[in-house]
This record gives C-alpha cells, sequence and structure tokens, in this order.
C-alpha cells in the first residue's frame, strides 16, 4: 500500500476580483444559482497516478476538447452544500464529511475515482475561506457550495471508463430556494420513471437530471411547482420530489420513504431522521403508496407533507395532482410540525440552537 500524500493547494488568487460595491450589488439580490464567487477548487486525476495539480485559482470558464468523455457519456456527478453566516461572523457548514461519503459513494457507482473525505473538506474550507466577503449576512441567505466531477479523456470508446477526472468546487449566493414557507403544489409522475432497481437513483449524478426535467416541465405544465417520482415497476409508491426527499406527518409520527437504492439518500432527510426523536417526535422509514397519500390527506390522519433538501431547506407540500386525481394536505399551508422542523433545522445551521449531534463544521 503507498502511503497517501496529503494534497497540497497551490493558491493563485485572482487579479480581477470583483470590488466591494460589485459584491453588495449581487448579495442584496442573491438568487439561486447565478452568481459565482471570484475562484475555484480544481484537481485532477490521472489512473496510475492519482490526484494531482490541486489548486485554488480565478473563476473562469473551461478550455476542453470536443471529445472530452463527459460531453458524451455524462460521466459526472455532483453534490451541494452551504456555508452558513453565523451569529457573531463565523462561518460553519453542515455536516461536510456526510457529502464527501456520498461524493464517494457517487463516484463508485459512476465507475469514478474516490477523492479522500480530508481533501473534499478542505477543498470546501479553501474556498470559503479566500471567498469568505461573499459569504451573505442576510438571514436565511448562504453560500451554497457546488463540488462535481467531471470524466476529461478525449475519447469516444465506451470499452473503460476515462481514465483522468477532474473535481472542481464552484460557489454561488444563495437566497432561500422557494420563498420560505410558500408551500408547493406537486404532480405524480405515472409517464416518466426517475430510476430503477440496479440504476443509479442513490447517486448524485447530472443524468439522473437530464432525464427528469421533461417530467418537471410536465409538471409545470399542468400547474404544479415539483415533480414526484414514483417507483419504476408499478407508479404507486411515493420515492421524493424532484431534488427533495419527502416526510409525511401523522400527528406527531414522521414517515419518509425508505432508501431503497431508488432514491437520493439525503443529509437533509438523515438529520430530520435524528431530530425527530429530539422534537419528541417519532420517525420511520417505509413505504407509502399515492392511495395511502390521497386517503390519508382525505381522512385527516395525514396532518401534513414536507419536502426537504440542501437547496430548500424544508418546504411544505400543499397539493397533489396526478392523470386522474387530486387533493390538499390539511389546508394547503405550513404546518406546525414542518415549521418546527424547519426552525430547529435552519437554527443548528445558523448557529442559533444547540448542536447536539456535533453536525456544525466551522470554517473560519
Ligand atoms: C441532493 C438531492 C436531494 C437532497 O439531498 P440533501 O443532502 O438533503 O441536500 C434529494 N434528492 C435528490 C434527487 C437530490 O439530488
Amino acid at each position: 500500500m503507498t502511503t497517501a500524500q496529503k494534497l497540497s493547494f497551490d493558491v493563485q488568487l485572482s487579479d480581477h476580483a470583483r470590488t466591494a460595491a460589485e459584491r453588495e450589488r449581487v448579495l442584496a439580490d442573491p438568487g439561486f444559482g447565478q452568481t459565482f464567487t471570484d475562484h475555484m477548487i480544481s484537481i485532477d486525476y490521472t489512473e496510475g497516478e492519482g490526484w494531482h495539480d490541486a489548486r485554488l485559482m480565478p473563476y473562469g470558464p473551461l478550455s476542453l476538447d470536443p471529445a472530452t468523455a463527459v460531453f458524451h457519456y455524462a460521466q459526472e456527478l455532483f453534490e451541494g452544500l452551504k456555508a452558513y453566516r453565523q451569529e457573531g461572523g463565523a462561518i460553519a457548514s453542515f455536516r461536510p464529511y456526510a457529502n464527501a461519503a456520498r461524493f464517494n459513494l457517487s463516484a463508485a457507482r459512476m465507475a469514478m475515482p474516490e477523492l479522500p473525505e480530508e481533501t473534499f473538506v478542505e477543498s470546501l474550507e479553501l474556498l470559503v475561506q479566500t471567498d469568505r466577503e461573499w459569504v451573505p449576512t442576510t438571514p436565511g441567505h448562504s453560500l451554497y457550495l457546488r463540488p462535481f466531477m467531471i470524466a476529461t479523456q478525449p475519447a469516444l470508446g465506451v470499452n473503460y471508463p476515462s481514465r483522468t477526472y477532474r473535481y472542481m468546487v464552484i460557489a454561488s449566493p444563495a437566497a432561500a430556494y422557494f420563498g420560505a414557507g410558500r408551500p408547493v403544489s406537486v404532480w405524480l409522475s405515472t409517464e416518466y420513471t426517475r430510476a430503477a432497481p440496479g440504476g443509479t437513483g442513490f447517486a448524485k449524478c447530472g443524468g439522473n437530471y437530464a432525464a427528469a426535467f421533461v417530467a418537471q416541465r410536465q409538471a409545470v405544465e399542468q400547474g404544479c411547482d415539483q415533480v414526484v417520482w414514483l417507483d419504476a415497476s408499478e407508479h404507486r409508491y411515493v420515492e421524493e420530489m424532484g431534488g427533495m426527499n419527502l416526510f409525511f406527518v401523522y400527528g406527531d409520527r414522521l414517515l419518509t420513504p425508505a432508501l431503497t437504492g431508488t432514491l437520493l439518500p439525503g443529509i437533509t432527510r438523515d438529520s430530520i431522521l435524528s431530530l425527530a426523536s429530539d422534537l419528541g417526535l417519532t420517525a420511520e422509514e417505509g413505504r407509502l403508496s399515492i392511495e395511502e397519500w390521497q386517503s390519508g390527506a382525505e381522512s385527516g390522519e395525514l396532518t401534513e407533507v414536507f419536502a426537504c433538501g440542501t437547496a430548500a431547506v424544508v418546504t411544505p407540500v400543499g397539493s397533489v395532482k396526478g392523470a386522474d386525481r387530486a387533493w390538499t394536505i390539511g389546508d394547503g399551508t405550513q404546518g406546525p410540525v414542518t415549521s418546527r422542523i424547519r426552525e430547529e433545522l435552519v437554527g443548528i445551521q445558523y448557529g442559533s440552537r444547540p448542536d447536539a449531534h456535533s453536525w456544525v463544521h466551522k470554517i473560519c
């Protein structure tokens, strides 16, 4: 076994970083994923050699050969997490080692190289420290971090995965994804399938999204905000919503679809499963059909439904529409359990609530 040599990052600071005034203009209304900070991280991988050329460099376009594998065979994966400005000005992220572990789980599925978890976290720290002025101070805003990896070999052969890769991290100041607390309406997709057993549903890869846009567009055409995915074989059991996991609230009992391999193992989902008992709720993983969803909502036994994920945190689901059915959950507004979970989670992330699970990772 070779001793893994710790990568050291070459630091090349931008000579065209935006001025404080330009930055403040962006931070006044950041939107989501539209404007990026002054720097980015890049690390290359070559089969036989491992990871090399780790660097922090000015944010900017890439120059890649048109034959580069990622353009043709979508060998790509990504992560998403945030840096939060805490009370007192310190900056922290939330469970970055969980993102590092999931990054490697996705990498294994996509026949891509794993990145040492320490290097993953160190790359985030270096970018956030360098661009720390870009971490918003507005409550509820954050700096969204997007680590990703692409296959970079310029070759069209498909007998073997790419032998070279690039890992990168970019960062973007972010406002609330949906208006905080505004319930979303969802469309049940029975025509399309997101993921099947043995496929890539559990991996955070761009290909999953490429195949999902047609259903998301259909949801919008149906007057809904988001698509809800059902199981591949019967289109009957609930899996997840767009890029978020779902929770069903029965009074003080939470139910979320079990991780069968076809849904994304959300870190927000996992955190809420742990938080539930702190809040005096019970939580279980299981299976829920769309008939049970409808009958529970109609009888009133199912009191709330919410979606959760890094980008939109916790978002209530107000109404559901399918090809031949439609119903409302509760009175269609955000319920008390959803509010409590959202406040608790956001409180931990921004440092105003105790971090009993040691999830908060101080950066600077
Ligand atoms: C990223 C993602 C989620 C949410 O995961 P978090 O770790 O909570 O942000 C849920 N579903 C899909 C499809 C995703 O890509």
